[in-house]
């Protein structure tokens, strides 16, 4: 038997419940072809007990937002109109997945669903806002929708799927649109849920991205949240791995939308993938990796229309030969600088945390220098009361519209002529803040995001295209030189 590797958690039931989870992303569930591809990857997969985890179909998310906004605008028929298409979407997936009474079953409740929604739309007219409790009831629709569909089709293939309500096993706090899970109420459910079902030889089929409060009321995890949902279910379970299948051959050496030439990365670290995703990469929410690295359960990244390519293996360690593993990049970053009206006390930089902290505004990094408190963030909404709140204390000004780009690699940063390499490749390119250090895998700067595809491609194309230039470096003679942190604000308003 396997060990419980969280905290909270209890024993599993026995060798017999180790399962599998396997989380689809939009463009996996995104038509009718794509959902019959997901049934042959689940049947393929039976004998490992998958528990699935859904997105709601490509772009469903986003529409429903519009619908909620145009609504909140006052355009109710807008967003009743875009709410058809969705419902005539999903109806024409089904139509083409399922016949007979299966199909009328679904049909009546893709009915009732819709109704729902069409009756959230009319409150938030009404109301005239869409808060983000509304925005949860609204946007969680999606992937009870997809999930729907998704149970229906692997039944209509003979497989045992039952659908499981995320709102019963994810239980969180109530942060609408950003919750976070209660870690031990909701292994609790999972196991007390799902093994019992697993044991009898069903397929659970469950919605990502969804959760629900102690007393019921709709949450969700964040945009891309469905990763995040299926390393809780995977670590909640102590599952044997858990594989999020996508449109992509696995982690990359960068976003294959920027470069058409990136690679698959084989395996790398959970710490790696986490730093990539943290600062940028989309094909795994940040918080995937945190609940899958705490019970050990490695995780698979690939591809469900190259479903024979291997993919990336996400474990906790790996040889390392001290190269780059991939590039990322985040865009829509504001840099925040913070100049004491007197001096740089150590009570300011506390004052300045409490400030961010009172209106739940994250900081992506800092940067302090004797004189001045850079920050970088990645949204300004906060930025106008926090000026406020600090005034008299230090002025705040700030500057949108720039870009982080990020190397990572395990150990990236005991090489100075990765660093050296970086900076020849950008030559040209305003460069600033440079941060080398608050972790050993990641080399970051800042540049306007006007060049920062082209920073990217530059990159990419130096350490990943070039022969030679991406062979591993030597281990560096004296190590000792790693355990500071070089962290630079480069001319920001100098
Ligand atoms: P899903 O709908 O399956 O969750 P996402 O769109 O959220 O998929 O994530 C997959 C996308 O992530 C890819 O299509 C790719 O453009 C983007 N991406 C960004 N960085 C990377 C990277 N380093 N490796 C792979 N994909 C990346
Ligand atoms: N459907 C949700 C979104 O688009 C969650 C996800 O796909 O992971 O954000
Ligand atoms: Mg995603």
């Amino acid at each position: 038997m396997r060990q419980a590797r969280m905290s909270g958690l209890s024993e599993p039931g026995g060798e017999g419940e180790e399962c599998l989870v396997m989380k689809f992303g939009g463009t996996s569930v995104q038509d009718a072809a794509a959902i019959g591809r997901l049934c042959q990857l689940v049947r393929r997969a039976l004998p490992q007990r998958p528990v699935l985890v859904v997105s709601a179909l490509a772009k469903v998310t986003d529409q429903l937002m519009n619908a909620g906004w145009a609504a909140g605008e006052g355009h109710l028929e807008a967003a009743r109109e875009s709410l058809q298409h969705l419902r005539q979407r999903h109806e024409a997936v089904a139509d083409g997945l399922v016949g007979g009474d299966k199909h009328d079953r679904l049909h009546n409740e893709f009915a009732r669903e819709f109704d729902a929604l069409a009756a959230v739309l009319s409150r938030i007219a009404w109301e005239k806002a869409f808060t983000p409790h509304v925005q949860d009831q609204l946007l969680g629709v999606g992937e009870s929708l997809s999930s729907k569909l998704v149970h229906a089709a692997l039944r209509s293939e003979g497989v045992e799927a039952v659908l499981v309500d995320p709102r019963e096993c994810i239980i969180t706090d109530a942060a609408h649109t950003r919750a976070t899970p209660l870690w031990d109420e909701t292994n609790e459910r999972l196991q007390s849920l799902l093994i019992p079902l697993l044991k009898s030889g069903q397929i659970p089929v469950m919605g990502g991205f969804v959760g629900a409060t102690r007393d019921g009321i709709p949450t969700t995890l964040g945009r891309g949240g469905s990763d995040f949902s299926a390393s809780i279910v995977g670590a909640g379970l102590h599952a044997r791995r858990i594989e999020i299948w996508t449109d992509v051959d696995g982690v990359m050496t960068t976003d294959p939308a920027l470069c058409s030439d990136a690679r698959r990365v084989a395996r790398m670290t959970f710490d790696e993938a986490a730093e990539l995703a943290y600062f940028g990469a989309k094909v795994l929410h940040p918080a995937t990796l945190a609940p899958a690295m705490r019970g050990n359960v490695p995780v698979w990244v690939l591809n469900s229309r190259n479903p024979d390519c291997p993919g990336t293996e996400i474990v906790a360690h790996c040889e390392t030969d001290g190269r780059v593993k991939a590039i990322t990049s985040k865009q829509g970053v504001a840099i925040v600088d913070i100049e004491p009206v007197r001096w740089f006390a150590p009570e300011l930089l506390r004052e300045v945390f409490d400030v961010f902290e009172r209106h739940e505004h994250s900081l992506d990094l800092l940067s302090a220098s004797r004189g001045s408190l850079a920050l970088l963030v990645s949204s300004v909404t906060a930025l106008p009361a926090i000026a406020e709140e600090l005034k008299g204390l230090a002025h705040v000004r700030w500057e949108n519209h720039k870009a982080l780009v990020c190397l990572v690699g395990e150990q990236i940063r005991r090489r100075p002529e990765i660093a050296s390499q970086a900076f020849r490749a950008v030559a040209g390119i305003d460069v600033r803040m440079i941060c080398q250090g608050a972790s050993e895998r990641n080399i970051s700067f800042l540049v306007d995001e006007s060049r920062v595809v082209e920073a990217v491609r530059r990159l990419h194309h130096s350490f990943f295209s070039v022969p030679g230039l991406s062979a591993p470096v030597p281990e560096p003679a004296v190590e000792a030189s790693s355990s500071h942190a070089m962290c630079q604000a480069e001319g920001a308003w100098q």
